[in-house]
């Protein structure tokens, strides 16, 4: 055992029902050391290039990182071939289970093949076995959830799960754990499904695995909590403790950041009837938090009256500003349900809001008509018309089987100039803010239209395993998060990594996630620079409220990108140099590279 990791991966083959295990590499640890690097690694070495993301070369790779399973780092990440887009997906998530798998004694798991019935795995401790789920096939995933704990007759067990979306192969279906952490994007619960895997339950006696420092880890792990009793904490860390990231629908309103009707404007004059202040006093019921963290930023929000009566659900920021805002639902009882609805049926909320967004603006243009929505009248802020809408794509259904295969599926069917109000990139929605707001992060981030998790910070966040929203915790005398987590990680690993070598870290892993995209041609579109692009409504002008005015000029943008790929070190068509691939210790893709034409 080495300090902090588990020392070894859980090794599944569906096809054949091999279940093995071999050693955590710990020379690659201490460069890529762990979650999403790590697990992108895996990914780049276990897999061929150009496999199909359905097939059962895919492989989904369940993650942890170093330090997940202490305070405010109970988060793990799944790793795949991502079915959206045809390049890296990744999709990170809360909870227990990672604290469980690490407890039973394993750094990660790495599931390949395809079961021939629906199976779950079972992993506690030593004991692995691969289980029938043909009862399970057709549940929610807190449906399955329940029958597994049952089945095992131990409430401690952990579960991450797929619901009817995953079954039915949706492109943007995730994986659910306790009913509302998800894995949200890139299509995690439609490789689940494509393997017949319709969950992974978990439970770990081991403990966490032996620290280098153990007078140093536990000082600073107890000054956080020391810190997050103090009057000081207690104010700073008010709103999340209250009410969570929907505090941001309001803020983001005000700041003209919000994503009102598929991004058309900032802000709107109803923004105060949803999120946080108006749900903390209405819906909710209940404060949650992941595994040992003293933040407790989950709120547990029910519908009281009404034909919603009795949803409950746990919404966030950017799947209910995607399903809310977007498409003008401003109506808390409407937010709630629709949440509710994406994760008891394991869709991605952020994801298939900006879909529904997106065929609202097509009806209301006329480039889809109500014959071609089965009838649905998708008018803007028509909760019902939604609701119907996603339930078509949970279960592909009439139209709902062109939506499910996401924006890359059916804009080139629908046509007639749709895709230039599609608000994605490479196939993926935008998250919950403007892209004034985050310039070129959406267009040249490797798993699509995500604001933030393919920037360097956050795959250094994302392979250690620390929570950003837990990063308030650190005690006195820390500069940043980061900068506490750093200290963990030392302290816990007994390595002595310096602030530059995080740096290093997480460029390694973001430009090891693009030379694994342009190994796989880039999903269709080379050089990179034709697919880090913006749809052209991305720059138009914002008119109302706190955000009139605001605009991010496509000339803005190709100057920030040119600026990004510089700093980078990509040349001009968004490509790694070779010298930059070596200087990151990936050399090893070189060779790859060549083969699929990076440089010609
Ligand atoms: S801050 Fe919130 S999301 Fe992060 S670990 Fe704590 S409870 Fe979980």
């Amino acid at each position: 055992m080495v300090n902090g990791y588990a020392g070894k991966y859980l090794d599944v083959n569906l096809t054949d029902g091999s279940i093995k295990t071999f050693p955590t590499d710990m020379d690659l640890a201490r460069k890529m050391v762990g979650g999403l690097t790590y697990g992108l690694y895996l990914l780049w070495k276990r897999t061929k290039p150009g496999m199909n993301p359905l097939g059962p070369e895919n492989l989904l790779i369940v993650n942890t990182g170093p330090i997940s399973g202490l305070v405010g780092t109970s988060r793990g990440t799944a790793v795949f071939k991502s079915p959206l887009t045809g390049l890296m997906g990744h999709a990170e998530s809360g909870g227990h289970w990672t604290s469980e798998l690490k407890f039973a004694g394993y750094d990660g798991i790495v599931v390949s093949g395809r079961a021939e019935e629906p199976i779950y795995l079972y992993v506690k401790d030593d004991q692995a076995e691969i289980r029938s789920a043909k009862d399970l096939w057709g549940k929610t995933t807190s449906q399955t959830e329940q029958a597994i704990v049952e089945e095992l007759k131990d409430p401690f067990t952990q579960v991450i799960s797929i619901g009817p979306a995953g079954e039915h192969l949706c492109r943007e279906a995730c994986i659910i754990h306790t009913g509302w952490h998800a894995f949200a994007r890139t299509g995690g619960g439609c490789v689940m499904g494509s393997k017949n895997l319709k969950a992974i339950a978990l439970r770990g006696t081991k403990g966490f695995p032996s620290l280098a420092d153990p007078e140093k880890s536990y000082e600073l792990l107890d000054n956080t909590i020391a810190y997050a009793q103090s009057d000081a904490m207690r104010q700073s860390l008010w709103r999340n403790r209250t009410q969570g990231s929907q505090a941001s629908h309001v803020s983001a309103g005000d700041e003209g950041r919000g994503i009102f009707k598929n991004f058309e404007e900032g802000d709107h004059p109803m923004v105060s009837q949803v999120g946080g202040p108006r749900q903390l006093a209405r819906n909710r019921v209940m404060d949650a938090a992941c595994y040992l963290c003293p933040v407790g930023c989950l709120h547990l929000s029910v519908v009281r009256s009404g034909r919603f009566a009795g949803t409950w659900g746990q919404p966030d920021w950017d799947s209910s500003a995607n399903l809310t805002q977007q498409t003008l639902v401003l109506d808390l009882d409407g937010l709630i349900y629709l949440n509710a609805l994406c994760d008891d049926y394991g869709l991605d909320a952020e994801g298939v809001g900006g879909v529904v967004a997106w065929t609202m603006e097509a009806y209301e243009k006329g480039i889809l008509t109500k014959e071609d929505l089965d009838g649905l009248d998708l008018t803007w802020g028509n909760v019902d018309a939604e609701a119907k809408l996603i339930w078509k794509i949970i279960h592909r259904e009439g139209v709902g089987n062109l939506l499910a295969d996401g924006f890359k599926g059916f804009l080139p069917k629908v046509g007639k100039g749709s895709e230039k109000f599609a608000m994605e990139s490479k196939g993926v929605g935008f998250g919950g803010y403007q892209p004034w707001l985050f310039k070129e992060s959406y267009a040249v981030s490797n798993i699509g239209g995500h604001h933030n998790t393919e920037t360097p910070g956050s795959y250094v966040s994302n392979s250690l395993l620390y929570c950003v929203f837990a990063g308030g915790l650190m005690p006195q005398g820390f500069r940043s998060g980061a900068d506490y987590y750093y200290a963990l990680f030392n302290a816990v690993t007994g390595w002595d990594f310096r602030r530059e070598d995080f740096d290093t870290l997480g460029t390694t892993g973001v430009t090891l996630g693009r030379a694994y995209n342009i190994r796989e041609g880039y999903g269709g579109v080379m050089p990179p620079s034709e697919a880090d692009t913006y749809p052209e409504k991305a720059h138009h002008r914002l008119t109302y409220g706190a955000s009139k005015g605001k605009e991010y000029k496509k000339e803005e943008f190709l100057a920030d990108r040119a600026k990004y790929y510089n700093g980078m070190g990509y040349d001009e068509r968004g490509v790694p140099t070779k010298e930059t691939l070596k200087k990151y210790g990936l050399e090893f893709t070189i060779k790859e590279l060549e083969k699929a034409g990076a440089w010609d």
